[in-house]
């Protein structure tokens, strides 16, 4: 045996292997799994190869897998006529590759929440997930390169593998597995046949069990198979061994269509917007399959930005196969496909809406920022996106209401539909400018969310009703209530001398001071002035930290507050007068969201304390 070679395996792959074999897994059975799946990577390799190459190994062999069992002696042989292993080739995948994806496997093994048997593939190691099972393994190969020679690698698990020369005339890889004696079972065919159907049957390429020379899988794709012949489970477990998210998804489409081209999808929208720890998705976009065949694992010209959070499979039909990724891109079906599959999604997400508010409530909550992203980044998906929307309201707090049944609680006078911006749900409530509006009933969407300010330069108007900032609105006043506080107004001569004191004391930072007729609970507000930046636009520059000075605005007083009739009673030009102007202005500036130093207010409050404690005294 002297031309046998002896390598050692990576550290990784060492503690991997030690993991593994002394496992208590009860899911061995997986590793059939694993081996079927690189069979079938294989042979979907030779197949593309020889799309332009036909001077390869064997052109004419079928591409195929054989399963053959030997009971008595415990031998499991799993043959495929795939695209075959050089010696260099061999070496580096089974062994000396360094490998990320063992250490993360490592890593993973230490949540017992994680069903890792059902992604150890996706971690880059399925292979040696055959040691669960095996006392020894022997991978025989021949590459398709026709001058290539056929090589073997042995290894019993421990920290080492040998290569030597083999026998092996045809193209394609042989795996011996002398099984271990708790893993005999594997040997029966019967129970082969039924892993086959549980986790293999989808494989692209015909598997053949013993003697039999019946297909043992289906053949065919999850995607391509009619919706009632697959279980819960099949659709989850397809979601999870593609994304690695464990937690499974929360909802899923599965569409065929026939007309005007003919396209399988299989979608699925995450539970997380945020990617879990062991994400098999790197990169946003769906797999894109061209009958059955995986042409482009991330494309991302089949769904526009707002829906990319969504994963899973496109197959088509009608794409050319042996298309480099830029011809696919570029040629005129792609904009079909993606008006097609978008539709899909809208239209699932609609249904969700009407027929579960709960379920399209935890949507909403996950994933309700791509759509309002979608609005602002682009103008003219608002109207397909509208109908999506949630918004909280200053009368459901705690509901999320879509626009139509804003407009369907609008009240009959009301031409417009009202918002608010502010920085939490919490404080928008107290807002100033919302005074008005709670002592009318009259609702107002409540936009909290820094995304909603961009969201607004994309969303005017909803069906015949523009959106109107409350801050801004013209609104007329009943005249019952008109009347009422007219009795407790400060009269006219007298309040002229409190704006007066106003101005003085906080001169430029205001562009003016006036009386409003929309304040009740509140004291003051700040709005804009008729050729200043509209609020969201404010905020928009804010956020995006473009050279952002506190807005010059419009001090509107309550001309009925009591604070302000005592404040007139106070001796004009007094210190406690101008701090609690300066406060009123303080308090109007933080409530608005636009307070650039808060902690400022500290000690002006505690020297108000202080004076009117002196003041009692
Ligand atoms: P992965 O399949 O994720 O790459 P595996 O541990 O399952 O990781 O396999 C490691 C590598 O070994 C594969 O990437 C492939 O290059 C090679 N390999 C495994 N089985 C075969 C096979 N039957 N034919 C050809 N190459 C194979
Ligand atoms: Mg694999």
């Amino acid at each position: 045996m002297s031309d046998t070679q002896s390598f050692n395996f990576k550290a990784e792959t060492k503690q991997l292997l030690n993991i593994l074999i002394h496992s208590l897994y009860k899911d061995k059975e997986v590793f059939l799994r694993e081996l079927l799946s690189n069979a079938s990577d294989a042979l979907n390799r030779i197949h593309f190869e020889m799309l332009t190459n036909q001077n390869v190994l064997d052109p004419e062999v079928e591409l195929n897998i054989r399963i053959t069992a030997n009971k008595d002696e415990r031998m499991l042989t799993i043959q495929d006529t795939g695209i075959g292993m050089t010696k260099d080739e061999i070496i580096e995948n089974l062994g000396t590759i360094a490998q990320s994806g063992a250490r993360n496997f490592i890593e993973a093994t230490k949540d017992k929440d994680v069903d890792i048997t059902q992604v150890i593939g996706q971690f880059g190691v399925g292979f040696y997930s055959v040691f669960m099972a095996a006392d020894w393994v022997r991978v025989t190969s021949r590459s398709h390169k026709p001058r290539a020679k056929a090589v073997s690698w042995y290894a019993t698990g421990e920290d080492n593998f040998e290569i030597s020369a083999a026998e092996m005339k045809e193209r394609g890889t042989k795996i011996e597995i002398k099984l271990k004696e708790d893993a005999a079972e594997f040997a029966e065919e019967y129970r082969i046949n039924a892993i086959i159907k549980k986790h293999s049957d989808y494989i692209g390429f015909p598997i053949y069990v013993g003697e039999s020379e019946e297909q043992a899988n289906k053949q065919t794709s999850l995607w391509r198979t009619a919706r009632n012949e697959i279980t819960d489970e099949q659709y989850k477990d397809f979601y999870t061994q593609m994304t690695m998210e464990f937690e499974g998804p929360q909802h899923r489409i599965h569409a065929v269509t026939d007309a005007p081209v003919q396209l399988f999808t299989l979608l699925y929208i995450p539970n997380k917007a945020e990617r879990g720890m062991f994400s098999q998705r790197k990169e946003d976009g769906l797999k894109l399959y061209s009958r059955n065949i995986l042409i482009d694992e991330y494309n991302r010209d089949l769904l526009p930005e707002y829906l990319r959070f969504v994963q899973g499979v496109v197959d088509s039909e009608d794409l050319p196969l042996n298309v480099s990724r830029e011809t696919v891109q570029s040629s005129g079906l792609m904009p079909r496909l993606k008006k097609i599959v978008t539709g899909q999604v809208m239209r699932e997400l609609e249904t969700l809406a009407r027929k579960d508010a709960e379920k399209y409530t935890a949507f909403w909550e996950e994933f309700g920022i791509f759509l309002k992203q979608g609005i602002a980044a682009e103008p003219t998906e608002t109207e397909k996106v509208q109908p999506l929307l949630r918004f909280k309201t200053n009368l459901n707090t705690e509901i999320w209401s879509s626009l139509d049944d804003y407009v369907e609680r609008m009240k009959e006078e009301q031409k417009e539909i009202y918002y608010i911006i502010g920085d939490d749900p919490v404080s928008v409530l107290r807002s100033p400018h919302l005074d008005y509006f709670q002592s009318e009933g009259t609702e107002v969407l409540l936009l909290t969310d820094p995304m909603d300010s961009f969201m607004l330069v994309g969303l005017r108007k909803f069906k015949e009703y523009e959106l109107k900032n409350v801050a801004q609105a013209d609104v007329e006043t009943s005249e019952a209530s008109e009347k009422e506080s007219e009795a407790e107004k400060i009269p006219e001569d007298e309040f002229s001398t409190l704006l007066e004191q106003f101005k003085e004391t906080l001169g430029e930072r205001i562009t003016d001071v006036r009386a409003s007729n929309r304040l009740s609970q509140s004291v003051a507000r700040l709005v804009d002035s008729e050729d200043s930046l509209e609020p969201e636009m404010q905020r928009v520059y804010r956020y995006l930290g473009k050279d952002y000075e506190v807005p010059k605005k419009i001090l509107e007083l309550n001309p009925s507050h009591l604070i302000l009739k005592r404040l007139l009673a106070e001796n004009a030009g007094s210190d406690l007068q101008k701090e609690i102007i300066e406060q009123i202005y303080d308090s109007a500036l933080l409530v608005e969201g636009l307070h650039p130093d808060p902690s400022s207010m500290a000690p002006r409050i505690q020297k108000l304390m202080e004076m009117l404690l002196s003041k009692d005294a």
